[in-house]
Parts: C-alpha cells; sequence; structure tokens
C-alpha cells in the first residue's frame, strides 16, 4: 500500500484548489443564497470555465472527456470540491449524475449512450435515480412495490418513489421496478431509463426537508409512475439485474461521498478555529483558549485524518482488487465517515454559537443537507451489521483468534 501522492495529482489537486479559491468561494455565498433555478446561468458559466481548465468529468475514463483518474485520486479531488456545495455539480462530478454516468458507460448499449450518456457527460442534462420508495423499506430494496410490466416492445411502470434526488429538471430517471416478482429476491428488479417528459412520470411534490423544498438539482422529489410506458429498448442492462448493476454503482459511489464528507469536514474545521481564535469572550480571552473548545479543534483532526486513512486505504483496495475485496470496508467508512461528519458539523455550529444557525456561514446549509449521510446509500445500522457479521463469522470459523 502507498499513499504518496504522484506529483501529477499534486499538480492537479493545486490547480482545482486554485480553481475553487478564485472562481468560487468568492460568490459561494451569493449563488447559494440566489437557490438552484435562479443560479443556473452562473452556474453554466462556471461550469464551461472548469472545462476550460481542463478539470471536467474528473471521475471519469480519458476516452469519454475525463481525466480518468483511479479512485483513490478522485477521491483526492473529491475532497477538494466537497469543500463547498457546489463543487461537484460545476466539475459535473454530482450524484446522482456521478454513478448514472457510470452504469450508463458499463451497461447501456450505444444507443441509450448515445440519447443518454453522451449529453450527461456534457453537462447539457441532468438526471435522477429513482428506486426508495414511501412504502417499502428503503434499507431491504428486495421489498420494492414498484413494477415494470412487460407489454409487446415497453414496459408499463407502476409504483410510487420518493427521496429521487434532483428529479425536478432531470432530463431522465434510472428507475428500479420489479420485472420478475416471481424470482428470487436478487433477481427481481431491473434498471429502466426513463425520460421525465413521459406520458404517466410525475412529480408529485419536491419534499420539504427541514422546512426546505428546494428545486432544481437541491431537492428531492416524490414521484408517481402510473401507467408509464418506455420501449423495452430503455432497459438499462440484462433484465432482472437491477441489484447486481445498483452493487456497481454503489462501490465508488461510497468512496465519492466519503471523500466529499471529509472535504465538507476540513471546510468545518477552518471556519470553527478561524471563529475560535477570533471571537473574544472577554478582555484577552478568546473562545480558542477555553480547553473544550481546544479538545473539540484536536479530536476534529484526528478523527478527520484517521477517516481520510481509511476511505483512501479502501479506495485504493478498490483500485487493486475490486469492489468485492472491499465490501466490509466499503461499509466500515460509510458509517464511520457520516459519523466523523456528524460529529464536526455539529462542533463548528456550537463553537459558532446563534451564528452556526445562520445562513451566513455555510454550515447550516452542510448540516440540513447532510444529516441525510446516516441514512442515504444504506443507513449506519446496516453497515454496521454487514462489518459484524463479517467479523463475527472469522471467529466463528475453527481455529480463529
Ligand atoms: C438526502 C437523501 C437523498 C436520497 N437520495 C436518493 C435517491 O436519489 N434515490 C433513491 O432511490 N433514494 C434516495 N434516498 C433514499 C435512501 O436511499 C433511503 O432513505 C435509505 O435507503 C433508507 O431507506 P428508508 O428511508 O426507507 O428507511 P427504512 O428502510 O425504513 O429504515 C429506517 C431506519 O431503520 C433502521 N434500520 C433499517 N434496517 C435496519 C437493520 N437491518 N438493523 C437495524 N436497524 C435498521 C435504520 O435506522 C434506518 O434509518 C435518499 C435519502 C436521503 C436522506
Amino acid at each position: 500500500m502507498d499513499f504518496s501522492i504522484p506529483a501529477t495529482t499534486t499538480e492537479l489537486l493545486r490547480r482545482v484548489r486554485r480553481f475553487l479559491d478564485e472562481h468560487l468561494f468568492p460568490v459561494e455565498a451569493e449563488l447559494l443564497a440566489l437557490g438552484f433555478p435562479a443560479a443556473l446561468p452562473r452556474l453554466a458559466a462556471l461550469r464551461a470555465e472548469v472545462r476550460a481548465a481542463g478539470l471536467w468529468l474528473p471521475q471519469m475514463p480519458a476516452t469519454l472527456g475525463g481525466l480518468g483518474l483511479s479512485l483513490q485520486e478522485h477521491g483526492l479531488v473529491s475532497e477538494q470540491l466537497g469543500q463547498s456545495p457546489l463543487g461537484h455539480y460545476l466539475f459535473n462530478c454530482q450524484a446522482p449524475d456521478a454513478g448514472n454516468m457510470e452504469i450508463l458507460h458499463k451497461f447501456g448499449t450505444p444507443a441509450q449512450q448515445q440519447r443518454f450518456l453522451a449529453p450527461l457527460l456534457a453537462g447539457e442534462i441532468r438526471s435522477c435515480f429513482s428506486m426508495t420508495e414511501p412504502d417499502s423499506p428503503g434499507s431491504n430494496p428486495t421489498q420494492l412495490a414498484c413494477q415494470a410490466v412487460r407489454d409487446g416492445d415497453d414496459y408499463v411502470i407502476n409504483g410510487r418513489k420518493w427521496f429521487t434526488s434532483g428529479a425536478d429538471g432531470s432530463a431522465f430517471a434510472i428507475v428500479m421496478a420489479i420485472t420478475a416478482p416471481e424470482a428470487e429476491p436478487h433477481r427481481r428488479a431491473s434498471m429502466l431509463l426513463v425520460p421525465t417528459d413521459t406520458p404517466g412520470f410525475r412529480v408529485v411534490r419536491n419534499i420539504p426537508i427541514f422546512g426546505h423544498a428546494g428545486a432544481d438539482y437541491d431537492s428531492h422529489a416524490e414521484i408517481a409512475y402510473e401507467d408509464c410506458r418506455v420501449p423495452a429498448a430503455n432497459l438499462l442492462g440484462p433484465a432482472h439485474a437491477g441489484f447486481a448493476i445498483a452493487q456497481e454503482r454503489l462501490g465508488p459511489g461510497r468512496i465519492h461521498h466519503c471523500m466529499r464528507w471529509l472535504g465538507i469536514c476540513e471546510r468545518a474545521l477552518a471556519l470553527l478555529c478561524r471563529r475560535a481564535v477570533a471571537r473574544q469572550l472577554g478582555p484577552g480571552e478568546a473562545l480558542a483558549d477555553k480547553q473544550i473548545v481546544q479538545v473539540w479543534a484536536a479530536e476534529s483532526r484526528a478523527h478527520i485524518d484517521a477517516a481520510r486513512l481509511m476511505v483512501l486505504r479502501t479506495a485504493w483496495l478498490i483500485d487493486q482488487q475490486g469492489f468485492a475485496a472491499a465490501r466490509e470496508e466499503v461499509s466500515l467508512i460509510k458509517f464511520h465517515v457520516a459519523a466523523v461528519l456528524a460529529e464536526v458539523l455539529e462542533r463548528a455550529i456550537q463553537v459558532h454559537g446563534a451564528l452556526g444557525l445562520t445562513d451566513d456561514t455555510v454550515l447550516a446549509w452542510f448540516y440540513t443537507r447532510e444529516r441525510g449521510a446516516r441514512i442515504y446509500d444504506g443507513p449506519d445500522e446496516v453497515h454496521k451489521m454487514v462489518v459484524a457479521r463479517r467479523i463475527f463469522h472469522r471467529y466463528s470459523k475453527a481455529g480463529a483468534p
């Protein structure tokens, strides 16, 4: 295992950082206050600058116009971009599009790639991923109820989904629906490409989250699929292989999320420290002089650094041996980094006092948007169960320590 960062990656990280410092951070607060729909023209202009700077699509192979980075390298870029809520979006590596690009690249037919993947790569459209349902447990997707029934050359989809992130403004959804109800649980579902202007695709609402329904990319929709008919040619990958494809999507996706969360942690810790040294509680007495704040700063530093090593090691393992070899590690980092994120954000807000709750810093944005980190892509409890089962399995083998 070699964690030294190649000179080319260091140079890339420096360029990414310089772009953020020069182009994004100075306007970030203004853009966030505008909200996505109003900010879109300016975001598009910034995206054009990212392209011109040769930093577009860091997660994709060079043959598709990306930077062709390893997972470990992209993780480091993702950490930089995560320092702003707009970073990934500007570089066209935001969830869920990044995952959708990946599975379209791996499983899409040439016609699907031309119609759906090419404009995604170009940043001309956005997409969403529609799996979770209000009336079935997302943490056990074998229980999905939404069905896609074959009818001649079409599939007809009926069901209700929610938390389809960014559906508002998306050009198409990748929908996970049951196509073989009698098959064994992990061979029941398929993925289907559904243009959002298909009759029967209805956005019921953008779901208010902590009082904020949001719009466009910053939203999570409830969607009704009502006799929503798509050609069988819109099947993504083999029929009934939805779970296998979802696994492909989630492995790298969790590395991306974890490194993004570490970027948020770095930003939050920097804000904590700046505030702690600047805020005077009395004459000659800064907040940073208080032992509890010192403990928060020191512990946060340690927890972030340790978490980063865990994630980089997991990315390295996937790069070397594939996702299957890193299942336990992926679950470990998913719940661990989400906990570090929650802890560091909480402390940063506390150090800011009432200011921490306002939109005058980026902390409140992160706090409300990222509480979901402990729930999406598998709740903490499910990942802990996965890890614990593997640990106990090793102890149940004869001769285990
Ligand atoms: C911000 C955000 C964005 C999202 N974006 C998308 C998206 O784009 N597309 C999409 O399809 N979905 C999306 N989701 C949905 C997400 O994937 C689900 O919320 C998640 O899978 C959990 O499913 P659930 O909400 O139905 O919770 P449930 O399955 O009902 O679980 C509820 C709780 O039960 C507990 N629990 C569950 N299983 C176990 C267990 N085995 N042992 C112990 N406790 C357990 C956990 O505490 C869990 O939080 C998003 C969610 C959030 C919060």
